[in-house]
């Protein structure tokens, strides 16, 4: 899949909008990202899994780690790719992220790292430091969309399907809104109530 084809495919599904969003964080964008809407469709999320899998199938993982929740569908396709487990790790009760359910890593196994977004890779930042306190040797991080034009730092090898340089800002700073067009917050269920 070339870069192209990626965008065209994340574009017409809606996974990457353009317009004038207000985000979770309350900062304003003009692009929307939400990977959920690709990954609903099994044979989009398994071409996507496929991709990422193939730029660390020579590190030789044994593992796919992921974050839930939206790296978990991801994980499992990469991991279904190539023909090893994945698991994940979610928030215990004291916010604190963990693996459970049983979940556990032999001494020194070799864990890839996949999530759908990296934005600030805070959670993928986490999930290494889960797979390490459990013994694991992160070799590498994945993702489908490094939002940060590629300024992450992970500290390990890490690479994205599609690095797009997605500014925001703080609504008092917002050249949209200047503009007079109200931001619009894609992921609720409700639009936003008229002024
Ligand atoms: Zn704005």
């Amino acid at each position: 899949m070339t870069r192209e084809q990626l965008i065209k495919l994340l574009e017409d599904i809606g996974a990457i909008r353009q317009g004038h969003f207000e985000l979770t964080s309350g900062r304003h964008s003009a692009t929307y990202i939400q990977c959920a809407l690709v990954l609903q469709y099994p044979n989009h999320a398994e071409a996507l899994g496929r991709a990422i899998a193939e730029k660390f199938r020579e590190l030789g993982p044994s593992c796919v780690v992921s974050p839930a929740l939206g790296g978990v569908i991801i994980g499992h396709e990469v991991a279904r790719a190539l023909g090893v487990r994945a698991i994940f790790v979610e928030r215990d009760r004291s916010g604190q992220m963990a693996l459970r359910r049983g979940f556990d890593l032999k001494p020194g196994e070799r864990v890839l790292v996949v999530e759908d977004v990296w934005t600030t890779g805070g959670s993928t930042r986490e999930a290494i430091g889960v797979v390490e306190q459990n013994g694991g040797l992160v070799v590498a991080a994945g993702a489908i969309i490094d939002r940060s034009g590629g300024r992450l730092e992970l500290n390990i090898p890490a690479r994205a399907l599609l690095e797009l340089e997605v500014p925001s800002f703080e609504p008092d700073d917002c050249p949209l809104c200047r503009t007079g067009s109200s931001a619009m917050r894609p992921g609720s269920r409700y639009a936003r109530a008229g002024s």
